[in-house]
């Protein structure tokens, strides 16, 4: 069935992961802004360049450059039954912009997830990525500023989307099935089945 989904956490709250399962359970594509720039920056194009030093700061792509690569990738085919977006918005502005988007085509989302983390939980698994996978901006200062921006801007959407009463807040400590389980049971309970 048809499902638009958002799934919002701090960095290190396992919300990458989880977006991609809970994705593949609604076979609807997961749209990750962050991929796509890291994607972007690696094959060397033109928005890569111009996104690159914002992201190993830690600090937030402008909003028109990110909701312009949002609203390109909705309009492909494969999100026209659905998506689940991982990052996106990240602030009340995307909201905003989001909100328009949808409009424009009739649509609204189904449920937002919002993983909870405490702070000290995400730092644990963000230094244990930096040490496994290398990524630029999991050095502990960037991290520290990555969770300091997502408190300050990316955490006043979920107030937003309370009040059109979207949200399901989940805890997301736990092993990898049992989050998901617990994901799929509040999405189930608002009456959106997966499809696998
Ligand atoms: P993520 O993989 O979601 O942690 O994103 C990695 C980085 O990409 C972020 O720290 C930002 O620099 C940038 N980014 C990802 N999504 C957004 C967004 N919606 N708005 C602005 N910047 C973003």
């Amino acid at each position: 069935m048809t499902a638009r989904l958002l799934i919002v956490g701090p960095q290190g709250s396992g919300k990458g992961t989880q977006g991609v399962r809970i994705a593949q359970a609604f076979l609807v594509p997961a749209i990750s802004t962050g991929d796509v720039f890291r994607a972007n920056i690696s094959e060397g194009t033109e928005l890569g360049r111009q996104v690159q030093a914002i992201i190993e700061a830690g600090n937030l792509v402008p909003d028109a450059l990110t909701s312009e690569v949002v609203r390109d990738r909705l309009a492909q085919d494969d999100a026209a039954a659905g998506f689940l977006l991982d990052g996106y918005p990240r602030n009340l502005a995307q909201v905003a912009d989001l909100d328009a988007f949808l409009d424009a085509r009739g649509e609204t989302l189904d449920a937002v997830i919002e993983l909870d983390v405490a702070r000290e939980e995400s730092i644990a698994r963000l230094t244990k990525r930096a040490e496994e996978q290398g990524r630029t901006d999991d050095t502990a200062d960037v991290i520290a500023h990555r969770l300091s921006i997502y408190e300050s801007e990316t955490a006043p959407i979920l107030g937003v989307y309370r009040e059109r009463g979207i949200v399901d807040a989940i805890d997301g400590v736990g092993t990898l099935d049992e989050i998901t389980e617990r994901i799929l049971v509040a999405l189930i309970a608002r009456g959106l089945s997966p499809e696998a």
